[in-house]
């Protein structure tokens, strides 16, 4: 990675991404870093005031763990650094409402790409060269899984920028192959996870969820196959009669962007069990009993 990476950081959110990105050996591409005070007010009137001086050039700005107002500093340190991009993930619903983020990206030179991943392990690349040479390392997890009965060898080949997926794949060795998928969640709430547990209003979930549907996910894909996942009873399924499909509404997944829950020519829903995060909302609302929780193998 030749990337020129400035940090803006506060509290220990930050310093756990440092540490990553230092340990997997690109220390050096950290140009400069600035912490903020852990007690910054979330209102601040005179925020050109809290831009730090002798900003480095840099090609990419990681804003971590910024709450509120704070957050306005980005489009005039991603101006006199010179970043093409600036990365501010969210892991908290409160943290940078949807109004700032508007206001932070029209206040931002049209040049300069601003993303909110959330939570950060959800990051992917956009076709943005910055950020994707970013992510070819850092992000949504990817997995390489040896097994033969059990797990015998775990490659990352990207990991979350806390370093939770390194420490998921160290410890998820010699675990049975059908209990991998669970382990990896609880393994994740183990190293701990720092997404919030608070119910996050535009998903209708938490964001500490989604870094658990994240990881499962890769652990999934790894193994060529779910242990457990929502399945839609076609023979059930009014999607091609009389149903406004709610399932795809009410996933969280799906709200993220991801094709977790789709609909077929006919009009019925189906569900991908690499991307099911299991948390059974769309059972509770298919309004026709269409969808059961299964726990068997399903090849994906
Ligand atoms: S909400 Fe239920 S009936 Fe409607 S499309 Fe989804 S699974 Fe089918
Ligand atoms: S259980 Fe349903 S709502 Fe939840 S992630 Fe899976 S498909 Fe989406």
């Amino acid at each position: 990675m030749e990337l020129k990476i400035f940090i803006l950081t506060c509290g220990d959110y930050g310093a756990r991404i440092v540490n990553t990105i230092a340990e997997q050996g690109f220390a050096s591409n950290i140009v400069g870093l600035h912490e903020f005070p852990e007690d910054m007010p979330e209102f601040i009137d005179d925020f050109k005031s809290q831009v730090p001086e002798n900003l480095p050039e840099c090609d990419l700005i990681l804003a971590l763990d910024l709450k509120g107002d704070i957050n306005m500093v980005l489009p005039e340190v991603a101006q006199k650094s010179g970043a093409k991009a600036v990365i501010a993930p969210i892991h908290d619903p409160s943290q940078i409402p949807p109004g700032l983020q508007r206001e932070i990206i029209e206040s931002t030179p049209d040049d300069v790409l601003v993303l909110f991943p959330k939570p950060f392990c959800s990051l992917k690349p956009v076709g943005n060269p910055v950020v994707d040479e970013f992510a070819e390392e850092f992000g949504r997890p990817e997995l390489e899984i040896q097994t033969d009965d059990l797990v015998r060898k775990v490659k990352v080949l990207r990991g979350a920028p806390c370093g939770s997926t390194w420490y998921v794949a160290e410890n998820l060795e010699g675990f049975p192959v059908e209990e991998a998928e669970t382990e990896s969640g609880n393994k994740i709430h183990n190293y701990p996870c720092l997404a919030s547990m608070n119910t996050d209003p535009s998903l209708d979930d938490t964001i500490l969820h989604l870094a658990g549907y994240n990881i499962k996910e890769a652990v999934k894909r790894g193994l060529g196959f779910a242990s457990r996942s929502a399945v839609v009873l076609e023979e059930d399924c009014m999607g091609d009669v009389d149903c406004d499909h709610n399932c795809r509404d009410v996933c969280p997944q799906v709200k993220t962007g991801a094709k977790t829950i789709t609909i077929n020519d006919s009009g019925k829903a189906i569900i991908d069990p690499a991307s099911c995060g299991c948390c059974e909302i769309c059972i509770r609302e298919c309004p026709y009993g269409a969808i059961e929780l299964i726990e068997e193998r399903m090849d994906i």
